[in-house]
């Protein structure tokens, strides 16, 4: 057995304890930049709590609440601005997982004052960005514990990956997230689960990051489909939260994969929640790795208790399984029937070709015909 981990930041979980947030005086500082979406958090009533707590310990803020879904690198740096113009001390991010990426962006910025050059891989992120607290409202990306934030630069998302990015906190109280509709919980839950499977197969994967894609696939699967069905069943939307977390911590470890790659572009041309679109590209992304990764899908099969035994049989029973679940959770099957152009793949195919990192990870050589074929299986919805 071989390797090498890095675990980052503290976690703090559990029912009301976004009023944690006033025992982290010393890291907020005298003024602290809050960042949030346009609309959720004031609807929901958390940012006025956060407000309230905040003033309750006499920490000054400046308010930056214009992060939309699939944050843009103008609004970051607009952010990061915002940061500078007012004397900052650190960042709160407040929202789902766009809030929290972007609020990573601006701390880069507040560092280096620029952004693209980080985003593009020209430079690296090799210092501590201000202190940092990340409180996610949605259970899905694992943002608050990892090492990424996802920025749309010319019309293509790209990544920062640096440990000195990681929030320094992450509070988790699921009460938060009551306020998701069910669409919701399932595009971000589903997200969570691509983090999983994909930390699962992905060629990063260490035995300790494997403990926790294991765990989040079953917890996954046992209460995703009671929060997207009930708004109030406050027990699943806890372990959808701590799923998601420990997802989170697995792929800050393992990265992600091609369910990935392949699903950005789909999210910048037509819109597409990421977790959604990335749900319908994992049948076919991972009956493409079976090949090379049948012993970890049969584990998971067997962990779900629908094991026969063959590991190849239970392997491809895994894919079963994967299309049944999305049954429940009321997943379209194909690409077409959503409106996609077919001859868009190929573009999008050239795209994720293009990217090293992730045929780096991937747990199989993977060509351009490899991708294209992938996408065009999706979209015809053949397995
Ligand atoms: P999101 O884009 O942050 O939010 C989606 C929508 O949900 C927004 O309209 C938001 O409203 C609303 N919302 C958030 N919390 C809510 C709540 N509790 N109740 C009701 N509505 C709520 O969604 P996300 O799936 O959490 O984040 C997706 C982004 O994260 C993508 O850009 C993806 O690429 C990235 N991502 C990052 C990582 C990572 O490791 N950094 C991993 C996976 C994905 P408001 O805008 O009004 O707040
Ligand atoms: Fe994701």
């Amino acid at each position: 057995m071989e390797f090498n981990i890095t675990l980052q930041g503290n976690i703090i979980f559990g029912k009301g304890t976004l009023s944690k947030v006033i025992e982290l005086i010393n890291h907020i500082g005298k003024i602290t930049l809050i960042v949030t979406g346009k609309k959720s958090t004031k609807e929901s009533g958390a940012l006025s709590k956060l407000i309230d707590y905040l003033k309750d310990i006499g920490v000054n803020f400046v308010l930056f609440d214009k992060i939309e879904p699939n944050p843009t690198l103008e609004i970051v740096e607009e952010g990061g601005r915002v940061f500078l113009e007012n004397g900052c001390n650190s960042i709160i991010a407040i929202g789902g997982g766009s809030s929290i990426d972007a609020a990573k962006g601006i701390g880069v910025y507040a560092i280096y004052k620029e952004v693209r050059p980080f985003l593009l891989g020209e430079k690296v992120v090799d210092r501590k960005i201000p202190s940092f607290i990340a409180i996610p409202t949605t259970s899905g990306t694992g943002s608050e514990v990892t090492k990424y934030s996802i920025i749309t630069y010319n019309e293509k998302k790209l990544a920062i990956v640096s440990n000195f990015i990681t929030p320094d906190y992450a509070i988790l109280d699921p009460e938060l997230t009551l306020s998701m509709t069910p669409n919701l919980v399932r595009d971000t839950g589903i997200d969570a689960l691509s983090h999983a499977l994909e930390g699962l197969f992905s060629l990063g994967a260490s035995p300790i990051s494997d403990i926790f894609g294991y765990e989040a696939v079953k917890i996954i699967y046992k209460y995703l489909p009671r929060s997207f069905a009930k708004k109030g069943d406050y027990e699943a939307r806890e372990m959808m939260h701590f799923a998601s977390c420990i997802a989170g911590v697995q792929i800050s470890m393992s990265g992600t994969g091609i369910v990935h790659g392949m699903g950005y572009p789909l999210t910048i041309k037509y819109g597409f929640p990421h977790g959604f679109v990335n749900a319908l590209l994992m049948p076919y992304v991972f009956k493409f790795e079976l090949p090379s990764q049948y012993e970890k899908m049969a584990k998971i099969t067997k962990i779900l208790g629908f094991g026969i035994g063959n590991d190849y049989f239970d392997a491809e029973k895994f894919i079963e399984i994967l299309i049944d679940f999305y049954r429940i959770l009321e997943i379209p099957k194909n690409l077409k029937d959503l409106g996609v152009k077919e001859s868009d793949l190929e573009i999008f195919a050239d795209e994720v070709f293009k990217n090293e990192r992730l045929k780096r990870i991937c747990p199989r050589t993977l060509t351009f015909n490899d991708i294209l074929n992938i996408y065009k299986n999706a979209y015809f919805g053949v397995i």
